[in-house]
């Protein structure tokens, strides 16, 4: 069992609930429907095969909805695509999808508004760059600097505009309210900008009484300079890196993954370092090398979740991606065990200051002890959320009786969740742990386990005992 949780997007090349099942057998977590692509018809389709796939299997997993945010696209190109050369001039129009011959096309209305003379357009994660020489109307003349073929729907990144529109466009509250209808565990929001954007995001999920968990992709250059705001706000944050490459210097992005990896430790939050990780997979049945020591590297970095993207949506070898991420988990992991890496401390703030000064200890303890799992009762999962970032040696077996919750818990380094009603008492609680894990066989009696606890256990803040405890069978 790995403790860095795998994400896996959900796509034509993934979409039977045997893949999906077998994706799961391999380590896979969190299954991402991205609603950049696909209409909502399509991505029913691929919820009720999850749905298929989640009832056959023990592990808790989890699903993750990507909104699209206000990303930008070319309009209608046709196939095979529309070649443009060094020094050729064309002209984008505002807010037509086909517009006529040889204008080009973008869905977006503010386009020629954002865009100022000067500023660079990149078109396809930045491998098409065209210069905008000046405006006609609605319309805005470009000069290509680095040609390519133009096709349908590709993306545009403006990052020397100010883009106007809404964080949250009309199409994402549509796909917000989808996805709390099927109960989906986590909302993702491509390019934002502050925290607020967030903060409004969370304020609709909370008068609409849902407890989705929302996650911060991180890939403008305005999100870098309000990165502690947006990660205050947000339960998760995601290093976005394909976008990010594009919008600001792409030799920057290892650092700011360090940055911000670094950050979520310090504030106890969760974090996926996400794009291209085993990119080559995508046509390939095995990585390259310079893949495998990023997806390593993320690990070491205190990154709870790695993700696939194409590899596993429109690869060819959704299944050997998977099984070649956590491959690499397992290893990375065992180098990580044997305290090759010194961790800086947890700063919650006054808030959870207990939680984290236990977890601290019990990490601690850990190493001091020979102790093979500890076992929390951990009703809203903050409890579990501060010892993963702590970065125990062992498992941490986490419990709550709150379905949700558990299933939130997926995207904690190193947490099994386990969702039970909640014991009486102490005696109850224990007796449940050691029955677990040796119906399980993952240890056998006498082996030491640590406990948290609290009374009454399930109640807010209650952790305040510390057991070591030897597995009994028949207690
Ligand atoms: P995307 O986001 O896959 O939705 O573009 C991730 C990224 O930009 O890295
Ligand atoms: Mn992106």
């Amino acid at each position: 069992m790995i403790k860095t949780k795998i994400i896996a997007t959900l796509g034509p090349c993934c979409n039977t609930a045997d893949t999906i099942r077998s994706m799961v057998d391999c380590g896979v977590d969190v299954f991402r429907l991205n609603f950049s692509h696909g209409t909502l018809e399509k991505h029913a389709e691929l919820l009720e095969q999850f749905n298929t796939a989640r009832e056959r299997h023990h592990h808790t997993t989890a699903v993750l909805g990507d909104l699209c945010g206000p990303k930008i696209r070319l309009g209608h190109i046709d196939s095979p695509g529309r070649k443009i050369e060094v020094g050729e001039e064309i002209t984008i129009i505002s807010g037509q999808f086909k517009p006529e011959a040889p204008l080009i096309g973008t869905t977006y209305e503010n386009f020629a508004r954002d865009v100022k003379d000067g500023d660079r357009i990149l078109i396809d994660d930045g491998q098409i760059i065209l210069r905008a020489l000046r405006h006609e109307d609605n319309k805005v003349v470009c000069l290509v600097e680095v040609p390519g073929t133009l096709k349908i729907r590709k993306g545009i990144n403006l990052p020397d505009s100010t883009v106007s529109a809404p964080s949250i466009t009309d199409n994402d509250w549509q796909c917000v309210d989808w996805a709390i209808q099927n109960n989906f565990d986590f909302l993702a929001l491509s390019f934002v900008r502050s925290g607020d954007e967030i903060r409004q995001l969370k304020s609709h999920i909370e008068r609409v009484g849902s407890d989705i968990k929302v996650i911060a992709k991180i890939e403008t250059a305005a999100a870098l300079e309000n990165l502690e705001d947006i990660a205050k706000a947000s339960d998760i944050i995601l290093v976005a890196r394909g976008d990010l490459g594009v919008e600001v210097d792409i030799a920057r992005v290892p650092l700011i993954q360090k940055h911000i990896t670094h950050l979520c430790r310090k504030l106890g939050k969760p974090v996926i370092v996400a794009t291209q990780m085993l990119q080559s997979m995508i046509e390939s049945p095995t990585p390259t090398r310079a893949e495998v020591s990023d997806v390593a590297n993320a690990i070491m970095d205190f990154a709870d979740a790695v993700m696939l993207s194409g590899e596993t949506a429109v690869g060819k070898y959704p299944v050997e991606a998977a099984r070649t991420i956590c491959r690499i988990a397992e290893v990375t992991e065992a180098y990580l065990e044997e305290g090759n890496v010194v961790y800086p401390k947890i700063d919650t703030g006054q808030e959870l200051q207990l939680s984290a000064a236990i977890a601290h200890s019990v990490a601690q303890m850990t190493e001091d002890i020979d102790v093979r799992i500890v076992a929390v009762w951990s009703q809203s999962g903050s409890t579990a959320r501060l010892l993963s970032k702590a970065r125990i040696d062992v498992p941490i077996l986490a419990f709550s009786s709150n379905e949700r919750v558990c299933r939130q818990m997926c995207l904690h380094y190193g947490v099994i969740p386990r969702c039970r009603e909640i014991p009486q008492d102490t005696q109850e609680f224990i007796h449940l742990t050691d029955k677990l894990i040796l119906e399980r066989r993952w240890h056998k009696p006498g082996d030491k386990i640590v406990l948290l606890t609290g009374e009454p256990i399930g109640a807010a803040d209650a952790t305040s005992a510390v057991i070591v405890h030897k597995l009994t069978a028949d207690n």
